[in-house]
């Protein structure tokens, strides 16, 4: 590390403590833009990357709640408004027992980053609670939903701050926020994104993350005139991202092989097929259910429990071209990284946030495989969020071929930034740092713009 990185984080460190993903999210910003600030005195002059890591406000407050016996529970519920540079504050909420400030901070700096990137003028935040929808009815959730939306609704807006889902909100979280924003605010507006079709909903925004981290797949194997066909994926996850990672890289004619929950993993070496993965849908997005299902119906799938104690995952030790983690941070560490460039993956596009350790990464990018990062492989959900947006503001739906299409041409314009400044900055092939710098520069010259705010 260089003097300024660690300078830097020495300060990170003291300032947040006990926020380790904080910590890895902004170290390795930092390490990309080392040449960028040296170059750019300008940037260092306006100290644009101290105040970037600095939230422009976090919120934070009591989420009571009544179960179905009438007990009352409390939860935390949290959002940070990271930067408004480039437009309003966007960026998902998530729902789970391990969310905290930490936690939401790196989400909501990877997301300035990330949306600086799609192109589209959003800022950047994430929110969220510790509140567990798993093995709650739909009516707790309900009024968990109801009571973390009548404090949030104070603080965002159509032109302010406009959350989407992320883990444990989906469609039916979405719902329940939107249904109560309207009614206290009294007004339609494109608050949320990732609502339902005939609410303002977008056609292909369920689908955007997933399919969006499959073209960024698909644009990286293209610098090496090869195409998915063929090709056996690690996918990791079941939910909304590992759902529709799977479905475009079948419609692409690849082999998927895994499928993942946190009490573990399937592995069916015959590939998952379309059928397969509507049962895989029916089981996570309707029944509720764990993966481990998935093997009692299909006798030639193997499940092997995993809890995240083990020196590895087994799920990344398979033979394998390319792996699509979709399912949380860290969930690929120095180990697993070496299990997969062992088993033969070249190719990791990270539909997850940060799910790989400092570690694994350098591990990849030393070897000099095609490796996406979350903060451009999956972009292409919060783009679709940002077409959502432009829909709800003109009031005008555009068809599935029109978001598809502009998903599309986002994802291959993300991908030609990431080369063109890993190029531009000495470092070819390396998408880490081209994604950073793509994002930062934009920001930053905004900031720069705005002056000292
Ligand atoms: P879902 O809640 O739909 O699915 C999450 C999946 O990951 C589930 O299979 C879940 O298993 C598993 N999982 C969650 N936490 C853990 C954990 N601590 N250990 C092991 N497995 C875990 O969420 P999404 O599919 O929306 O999100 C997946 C990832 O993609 C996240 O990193 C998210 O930030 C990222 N992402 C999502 C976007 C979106 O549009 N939804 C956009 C960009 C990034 P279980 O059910 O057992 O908890």
């Amino acid at each position: 590390m260089s003097q300024f990185v660690d300078d830097l984080m020495m300060e990170v460190k003291a300032k947040n403590p006990a926020e380790p993903e904080f910590h890895q999210a902004v170290q390795e910003v930092a390490e990309s833009l080392e040449l960028v600030l040296e170059r750019h005195p300008e940037y260092r002059s306006a100290k644009i990357l101290q105040r970037l890591i600095e939230p422009e406000r976090v919120i934070m407050f009591r989420v009571p709640w009544l179960d179905d016996q009438g007990e009352i529970h409390i939860n935390r519920g949290f959002r940070i408004e990271m930067n408004s540079a480039i437009g309003p504050y966007k960026g998902g909420l998530r729902f789970h027992p391990s969310v905290n400030l930490g936690i939401l901070k790196f989400l909501a700096f990877e997301q300035v980053f990330k949306n600086s990137l799609t192109s589209l003028p959003m800022g950047g935040g994430k929110g969220g609670s510790d509140f567990d929808p798993k093995g709650k009815s739909d009516n707790e959730v309900m009024r968990f939903c109801q009571s973390f939306m009548t404090e949030l609704c104070r603080h965002i807006g159509p032109d302010t701050d406009v959350p989407a889902g992320d883990i444990g909100v989906g469609g039916r979280e979405i719902g329940f926020l939107f249904g109560q924003y309207k009614r206290i605010k009294n007004e339609f507006t494109g608050v949320l994104t990732g609502k339902g079709l005939n609410w303002g909903g977008s056609l292909i925004r369920p689908e955007a993350t997933g399919y969006g981290a499959v073209y960024f797949a698909a644009e990286m194997l293209t610098t090496r005139n090869e195409t998915l066909e063929g090709k056996t994926c690690l996918v990791s996850g079941s939910g909304n991202v590992a759902q529709f990672t799977t479905e475009k890289l079948l419609e692409l004619g690849a082999k998927i092989v895994t499928l993942s929950d946190s009490s573990g993993y399937i592995y069916d070496e015959s590939g998952i097929d379309r059928e397969k993965l509507e049962f895989v849908m029916d089981l996570k997005n309707r029944r509720r259910g764990r993966i481990r299902e998935y093997a009692d119906k299909y006798k030639e799938a193997v499940f092997t429990a995993f809890d995240g104690a083990q020196e590895s995952n087994p799920l990344w030790d398979h033979k394998a071209e390319c792996a699509f983690p979709s399912a949380t941070q860290n969930e690929i560490n120095e180990k697993d990284a070496q299990n997969m460039l062992k088993n033969g993956v070249y190719v990791v596009s990270e539909g997850a946030n940060m799910p790989t350790t400092i570690e694994g990464v350098t591990l990849f990018l030393d070897k000099g495989i095609l490796y996406g990062p979350g903060k451009a492989a999956n972009a292409g959900g919060v783009a679709v969020s940002g077409l959502e947006m432009s829909q709800n503001s003109s009031r005008l739906p555009w068809t599935r071929e029109e978001v598809d299409n502009r998903l599309q041409l986002i994802m291959k314009n993300i991908h030609k930034t990431s080369v063109t400044m890993a190029e531009r900055f000495g470092t070819p092939g390396n998408y880490v740092n081209g994604a950073n710098i793509g994002g930062f520069l934009k920001v930053a010259d905004a900031m720069i713009d705005q002056g000292v705010v």
